[in-house]
C-alpha cells in the first residue's frame, strides 16, 4: 500500500504562517501522491514532493526562499536516497539551483559520486538561476533579525538558528522506500557550512526496511548520525517508538533539538520532535493529514 509522509521543518512556527505551511504541505502531498497513485517509484514521489516545497517560498527554507548565510547568500544542501539499492545522490553549498533535490538526483544518476559540493555541483545544474533569485525579502528580514540579536556576539557565540527545512519519505506499490531532504541550512550560518541534510545516514537515509528524513540543528544530527542509528536500532529489534525517542535523546545529548519522519516497509509511519512545532503531512490509502503539529513527542501510526 503506497504511503507518503512529508515534513516542512521543526522549530517555532508563528500562527500567522500556519496557513502558508499547510498550503505548501498540501500541494507537496498532491505532487508526491500523483506519482505513487500511478504506480510510480518512491524515489520519484519524494523528489516531486520536495521539489514542490522548494518552489514555494511562502513557508519553506529550501530552494527559493532558503535561509541566508551570515554574508546574506544562499547555500543549499539536499540528498536523495533510494532504499532499493542504497544508491544516494547529494549536493551541498549549491547557489544556482531552484531545485537542489533535482540536482541531487543528477548526481545520483549521472556521476560516479554520492556528494558534490559548491562549484562542481553548480556546474551540473541544467537550469541555473541567478543566485539572487533564490533570496526572498522574508529571508533577508530573518537574517536582519538574527544579526540584530547577535550584534554583541562573536565567533561560536553567534549561534545560527534553523527551521522550515523540507523532507519526504515514501513507500511505493512495489514495496520500495526512498527519502529526500532539502534545506538552505540555518540562518546566519558561516559560508561553507554543511549540515546534516545532504549526508546519507545523518539527515537522510533509506534502505529496504526504513526511510528517514530529519530536521533541526544539523551539527547535532551529524554527530548523532541520527537516521542510520535509527535504522540500526530497528534492525536490532527495537520498537519503533523507543527507537525514535532514543534518536531525539541522542540529538539532545549532542546539544541539539529538532524532529524526524520515518516510514517502515510494513507501512507504519511515524514522526518525533522536541521543538514547539513541526510541519507534517502524510497520506496512505484512504487517510490523509496536513498540520502544523504542536504536540512534541513520538507518534506512530499503524
Ligand atoms: N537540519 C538543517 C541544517 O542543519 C536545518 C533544519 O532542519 O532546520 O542544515
Amino acid at each position: 500500500m503506497p504511503t507518503l509522509i512529508l515534513h516542512g521543518g521543526a522549530g517555532r512556527i508563528d500562527d500567522a504562517r500556519t496557513d502558508a505551511y499547510e498550503r505548501g504541505l498540501a500541494a507537496a502531498l498532491v505532487a508526491g501522491w500523483e506519482v505513487l497513485e500511478r504506480d510510480g517509484a518512491a524515489v520519484d514521489a519524494v523528489v516531486a514532493a520536495v521539489a514542490s516545497m522548494e518552489a514555494d517560498p511562502s513557508a519553506f527554507n529550501a530552494g527559493v526562499g532558503s535561509s541566508l548565510t551570515r554574508d546574506g547568500t544562499v547555500e543549499c544542501d539536499a540528498c536523495l536516497m533510494d532504499g532499493r539499492d542504497g544508491r544516494a545522490g547529494a549536493v551541498a553549498l549549491v547557489t544556482r539551483s531552484a531545485s537542489p533535490i533535482r540536482l541531487a538526483r543528477v548526481v545520483l544518476e549521472r556521476t560516479p559520486h554520492v556528494l558534490l559540493a559548491g562549484r562542481g555541483a553548480d556546474a551540473l545544474e541544467d537550469h541555473p538561476v541567478d543566485p539572487g533569485a533564490l533570496v526572498t525579502p522574508y529571508a533577508r528580514a530573518q537574517l536582519e533579525r538574527w544579526r540584530a540579536r547577535h550584534a554583541e556576539s562573536t565567533g561560536s557565540a553567534a549561534e545560527p538558528t534553523g527551521s522550515a527545512t523540507v523532507g519526504a519519505v515514501a513507500l511505493d506499490d512495489a514495496g520500495a522506500l526512498a527519502a529526500a531532504t532539502s534545506t538552505g541550512g540555518v540562518i546566519g550560518q558561516w559560508p561553507g557550512r554543511i549540515g546534516d541534510a545532504p549526508i546519507p545516514g545523518a539527515g537522510t537515509y533509506a534502505d529496504r526496511s526504513v526511510a528517514v528524513s530529519c530536521t533541526g540543528k544539523g551539527e547535532a544530527f551529524l554527530r548523532a548520525v541520527t537516521s542510520k542509528a535509527l535504522a540500526e536500532r530497528l534492525a536490532a529489534g527495537a520498537a519503533l517508538e523507543d527507537a525514535l525517542a532514543r534518536a531525539l535523546a541522542d540529538v539532545n545529548a549532542m546539544g541539539g533539538s529538532g524532529g524526524l519522519i520515518a516510514l517502515l516497509a510494513d507501512g507504519r509511519l511515524a514522526w518525533a520532535f522536541d521543538t514547539s512545532h513541526m510541519a507534517l503531512a502524510w497520506r496512505s490509502e484512504g487517510a490523509e493529514h496536513v498540520s502544523v503539529a504542536a504536540e512534541p513527542g513520538v507518534t506512530v501510526r499503524p
